[in-house]
């Protein structure tokens, strides 16, 4: 079973908790604080593997969780930060943001990227040791690993794309210009996973051709086996468009052509303007006249006209030639950049904003608030108009409020995650 579309589950690991401890020595009254920081989480890192041709696997495992970072220990012992969570894709993932639709990162070359981070493991009590505060009883908890559902979709990486109707002699085309072997057979729909077939032309040089499963009318809205086939076309530089020029079938050729790119133009309106050069087979079927008509039908609409006998390789040197040429001409494979996360504005009140506050040994800790480290990670200390959107993200979130409900006078540590500040009312 061709799979091409996944859903998943990411959740990357917490931070291990910073220790708090004491210095303990033989005749050592009472020693400093030496509680360890907790070690980083694990991240989850997505790399291509080509010997995976699909997403098959997703379909059985769907959730992935790294590992989190371990606990700080005594003697300023750091907690051990997790190993990165690694998983393997299909060269051409697509990875995207289930609930926004972003695309994360696309999984095209072989540099592994980070798709939920790990987070960093929280400070032990050996950090904050002051001359007023002496004795730290707290340490800080590690930060909260990402956590996301991601959609992957596997959108191939070939050069040229072959369309047409099923049984117009596509993957009987590859197979004689290609050292690939797609499954040929005289009837529909036998292509359900679509064949890479690198052809060579000589000195070195190359090109991808994929066999696409066969196009059905309706496609383009949904219906049928060939919408979820377009998806692979997206990238292809340029598309044959292979038609079975004897009718055979009682189809009408002209027709045929139509009705595939009607259904291009509904998935795609950029797909359908991609190069075309249009690939008449079959010819040992029909006369010569008949050849030439279509031929003159054909160059008329502006596009190039090829006859070939894919069974027997007629005419595809000549075509192959021509699709080279072609290709040297067109842009590179298209790589979807990966979108900027969008930044929310925690000024607003649209999203639940929770916290809580604790006082330990005078400090006042603002915890539990996950969403407030995505602001603090945006926030340059160094910048005055930066720590004052943090202020009013503190304001509007409640949490001044909730500081001054707890007793915070002027001069009073704040400690926010990462961040520690004096209060100034
Ligand atoms: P696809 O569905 O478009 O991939 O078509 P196939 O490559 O599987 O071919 C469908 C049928 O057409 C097979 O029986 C082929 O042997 C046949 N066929 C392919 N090329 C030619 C050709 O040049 N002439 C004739 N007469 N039949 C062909
Ligand atoms: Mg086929």
């Amino acid at each position: 079973m061709f799979v091409d579309v996944a859903r998943i589950h990411l959740k990357a690991g917490n931070g291990g908790n910073g220790a708090v401890s004491f210095h303990r020595e033989k005749y050592v009254a009472a020693g400093g604080p030496d509680g360890g920081d907790g070690g980083r989480g694990g991240n989850i890192v997505f790399k291509v593997d080509d010997n995976l041709s699909t997403l098959a696997d997703f379909r059985y495992k769907r959730k992935y969780v790294a590992e989190n970072g371990e606990n700080g220990g005594t003697s300023r012992c750091t907690g051990k930060s997790a190993p990165d969570l690694v998983i393997s894709v299909p060269r051409g993932t697509v990875v995207k943001d289930y609930e926004t639709g972003r695309i994360i990162a696309d999984l095209s070359d072989d540099e592994p990227v980070i798709i939920a981070k790990g987070g960093n493991g929280g400070w032990g009590n050996q950090h904050f040791a002051t001359a007023t505060r002496q004795i730290p009883r707290f340490s800080k908890p590690g930060n909260p690993g990402e956590e996301l559902d991601v959609k992957l979709e596997l959108k191939l990486l070939a050069d040229v794309g072959l369309i047409g109707f099923p049984n117009v002699g596509k993957s009987t085309l590859v197979s004689v210009v290609s050292q690939a072997k797609p499954k040929i057979a005289n009837y529909h729909f036998t292509t359900l996973t679509p064949v890479l077939g690198v052809v060579s032309l000589g000195e070195g040089s190359s090109f991808v051709m994929a066999d696409i499963p066969g196009l059905i009318e309706g496609a383009g809205e949904g219906v049928g086996l060939g919408h979820e086939f377009l998806r692979h076309v997206e990238r292809c530089r340029m598309l044959l468009h292979v038609l079975d020029i004897s009718g055979s079938e009682g189809r009408d050729p002209k027709e045929d052509f139509e009705i595939i790119n009607r259904e291009l133009a509904v998935f795609s309106e950029e797909l359908s303007h991609r190069t075309q050069i249009v690939v008449a087979n079959k010819c040992d079927l029909v006369d010569d006249e008949i050849i030439e008509e279509y031929r003159a039908y054909f160059e008329n609409k502006g596009y190039q006209f090829f006859p070939i006998m894919a069974a027997i390789a007629e005419g595809t040197d000549a075509l192959i030639k021509e699709v080279a040429e072609a290709l040297s001409k067109l842009e590179p494979i298209k790589r979807f950049e990966a979108e900027p996360a969008p930044k929310a504005d925690y000024t607003l009140n649209t999203k639940k904003r929770t916290f809580n506050v604790r006082v330990v040994d005078g400090v006042f800790m603002v915890e539990d608030a996950p969403w407030l480290i995505n602001v603090m990670n945006d926030i340059d200390p160094d910048d005055y108009e930066s720590l004052q959107y943090f202020e009013r993200v503190l304001r509007s979130s409640g949490i001044i409020d909730a500081l001054i409900k707890a007793g915070v006078k002027e001069g009073d540590t704040v400690s926010v995650y990462d961040i520690e500040f004096d209060y100034v009312p």
